[in-house]
């Protein structure tokens, strides 16, 4: 249940109808419940399923479009991550977190949806950035609370898992990261590895995403300074952790919680 291989979402009949509707005309407001309804009949996934929380809008869900919604923490989410990603001793309270449900274009030009926990101060940012990666079908690999992965952030990255929300510290340090307080999200992590240097020696993480540290080759799914992402989370006033002087986290964008 940790890691999960790379199990078809899609029963092939659903995928087949959406193929379908995907080829006729593209960008198209995709039925959020389309989507959902599939995700369902992913029986690995049992009631943790997207569908599940978009099925019950909680009073304050703003939708941005269709299928790119965020709403409070409802009770089922709060029990998904109490003791995983949101764990004792959290600083933040879940009043500042959102649940925000976005589709996304996977490797294989399918759309899917995806679950995303971040602070509410970012929540319109990434509703309006992951709308214009989804109209223009920027690659994405998986969207997955990290609970998913038992909150193990190295597992979600060699499992190319986007993710944001996670009350952890900085991976080899004792501060709080910005994905503590939901204001970072990890993109396509494998092929966009965290590069330090710890006593001066190279350090991968995740470790098999080392192939994807030399940044002069050319890959797919690579983030810099050219690709949409990077050109997004910018122009919504984030940094990107590529841009970082001592060290690399080609996968991480950030923001700082507004002041007060
Ligand atoms: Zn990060």
């Amino acid at each position: 249940m940790k890691k999960r291989k790379n199990q078809a979402l899609l029963s092939p009949a659903s995928a087949f109808v959406l193929c379908l509707l995907f080829c006729a005309a593209l960008p198209l407001p995709l039925s959020a419940a389309g989507i959902q309804g599939t995700d369902a009949s992913d029986s690995g996934r049992g009631s943790r399923t997207s569908g599940t929380a978009a099925a019950v809008p909680q009073a304050d869900r703003v939708t941005y479009q269709e299928g790119f919604f965020y709403e409070s923490l409802s009770e089922e989410i709060k029990a998904r991550i109490t003791g995983i990603s949101y764990g004792e001793g959290c600083i933040v309270p879940y009043e500042d977190l959102r649940y925000l449900h976005v589709l996304y274009i996977d490797f294989q030009g399918l759309p899917q949806a995806g679950e995303i926990i971040c602070n509410k101060a970012i929540a319109q940012d990434l509703a309006e950035i992951f709308y214009e990666l989804y109209l223009a079908e920027y690659p994405i690999e998986r969207i997955r609370l990290i609970d998913e992965y038992d909150g193990d952030d190295t597992v979600s990255m060699e499992d190319n898992n986007t993710s944001c929300f996670n009350y952890r510290v900085v991976d080899g340090t004792s501060s709080l990261s910005k994905h503590a307080y939901g204001m970072a999200i990890d993109i396509n992590p494998l092929y966009n590895p965290y590069v330090t240097y710890p006593k001066g020696k190279r350090r991968v993480s995740p470790a098999a995403g080392a192939v994807y540290a030399d940044r002069n080759k050319d890959f797919p799914y690579k983030i810099d300074k050219n690709d949409l992402c990077y050109q997004l989370f910018t122009e919504h006033g984030f940094t990107w952790g590529g841009s970082w002087k001592t060290m690399k986290d080609y996968q991480h964008f950030q923001k700082s919680l507004p002041e007060n």
